[in-house]
């Protein structure tokens, strides 16, 4: 064996995976089982006390979710994941971790519109607190820290307008405050961007966009950069302090760098109950193998329609970050150097007519709410996604009611351009 590190798409196709030592099979099997037989009393004692690992019940804990646990976890460059059963689902077990009632954390304005909603009522019930900061301001991150604050959220490619965030910058203001910084890192995928070599505390993704791939199958999933300290401040108490349930068990300082995703596993995922299915699962690590293939052809077809559409009278603009031209560019050379991303807006000069009209019109591309998918889809967010929102936040969230928001699919750029061609005329 050499001694090389495996690279980024070896991982992709290996992590995590190894012949199943019972039967030989190659593939990652699907353990489709609720539970599993303990050798003895002693053994079941043991993996119940948190002193063994080992598999114990699928809401807990699956072989086949732990291959995709262990494959992303490489990808992402972290020490641990932890698979749920939606992006949503991630996001509500990291905060339950790093939350009391009447906490804060601060999220950036411009993010997938379910996490808005997510943060501003369902959250609300749970007393936690979400204060808005603006990715394009730096300095709003640091005028929103209060003693109150325990964790900044951002996107790294934010929805819906595919705009690059300043992890770095972001990362320095959630130093100085103590607080980790959590990214959802869904639109890059680790092919394009990895967060925690920026700073990132935690990475978030829904699983049922790029990294599955297919559109088939939903998921959500933690990964612990293993970089935060839990203990220093006292303001972590479900990392630091000892556990009840796990005979006063204190989690940070029995599993280190890999605490939080204990925390999330054993506390979280265990007491909430989002468990991935493992035929999702099992999905979701077919698409990964095939992720740096299909991101590639994806950044290349989205930069290509972009130019299309840059150039088209009836368009008024088009932000793209990966055209020369965007005002994200510069972020884009620096943090996604091979691509700039496959979702992006553009604004047609007809106005909100113009955006319905469109999507009525076009053929290859499906009208439906998602994004990453190997097809190419198309939604106008005012009427749909954002619709919750006042007109004033929906144009502060990039989707105002001009604007038409696309991800790109694997297709042939030359259909996809035919397509936008006939519906635009
Ligand atoms: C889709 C999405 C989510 C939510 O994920 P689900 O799997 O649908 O729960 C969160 N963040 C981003 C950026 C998304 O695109």
């Amino acid at each position: 064996m050499s001694d090389r590190l495996p690279g980024f798409s070896t991982l992709a196709v290996h992590a995590g995976a190894q012949p199943d030592p019972t039967t030989g099979a190659r593939a990652t099997p699907i353990y489709q089982t609720t539970s599993f037989v303990f050798n003895d009393a002693d053994h079941a004692a043991s993996l119940f006390g948190l002193q063994a690992f080992g598999n114990i019940y699928t809401r807990i804990g699956n072989p086949t979710n732990a291959a995709l646990e262990e494959r992303v976890a490489a990808l992402e460059g972290g020490t641990a994941a932890l698979a749920v059963a939606s992006g949503h689902a991630a996001q509500v077990v990291v905060l339950q971790q790093l939350l009391q009632p009447g906490d804060e954390f601060i999220a950036a304005r411009k993010l997938y519109g379910g996490s808005i909603n997510q943060f501003t009522h369902a959250f609300k019930s749970f007393g936690w607190n979400v204060v808005w900061a603006d990715p394009d301001d730096i300095a709003s991150f640091e005028r929103a820290v209060t003693p109150r604050t325990k964790a900044i959220f951002i996107e790294s490619i934010a929805n819906p307008a595919g705009s690059i965030t300043d992890i770095e910058s972001i990362s320095t203001v959630a130093r100085k405050a103590g607080v980790p910084l959590i990214v959802d890192n869904t639109l890059a995928s680790p092919y394009l961007i990895r967060p925690i070599d920026h700073g990132a505390d935690i990475v978030v993704h829904s699983l049922t966009k790029f990294l599955g791939g297919h559109g088939n199958s939903l998921g959500g999933i933690i990964v612990d950069a293993g970089t935060f300290d839990w203990s220093a401040s006292g303001k972590y108490p479900m990392l630091s302090e000892p556990r009840p349930e796990y005979h006063g068990i204190r989690l940070q300082e029995t599993f280190g760098n890999f605490a939080f995703a204990i925390a999330c596993r054993v506390l979280g995922l265990r007491d909430l109950g989002p468990a991935l299915s493992p035929f999702n699962a099992f999905m979701i690590l077919t698409g990964i193998e095939t992720l740096p293939l299909r991101m590639q052809k994806h950044c290349d077809n989205a930069k290509a329609v972009a130019e299309f559409l840059a150039a088209h009278p009836a368009v008024s603009s088009v932000n793209y970050a990966g055209l020369a031209s965007d005002k994200y560019n510069q972020l884009a050379r620096k943090y996604a150097p091979k691509g700039a991303g496959a979702v992006f807006t553009f604004s047609l000069k007809g106005g909100y007519d113009a955006g319905v009209k469109l999507v009525s019109k076009l053929q290859l591309f499906s009208h439906l709410a998602n994004v990453g998918d190997t097809r190419s889809l198309v939604i106008h967010p005012a009427s749909t996604t954002h619709s919750q929102l006042d007109d004033a936040a929906k144009i502060k969230s990039g989707a105002g009611p001009d604007v038409v928001r696309l991800s790109i699919g694997i297709e042939d750029k030359e259909d996809l351009i035919a397509d936008l061609e006939q519906a635009l005329a």
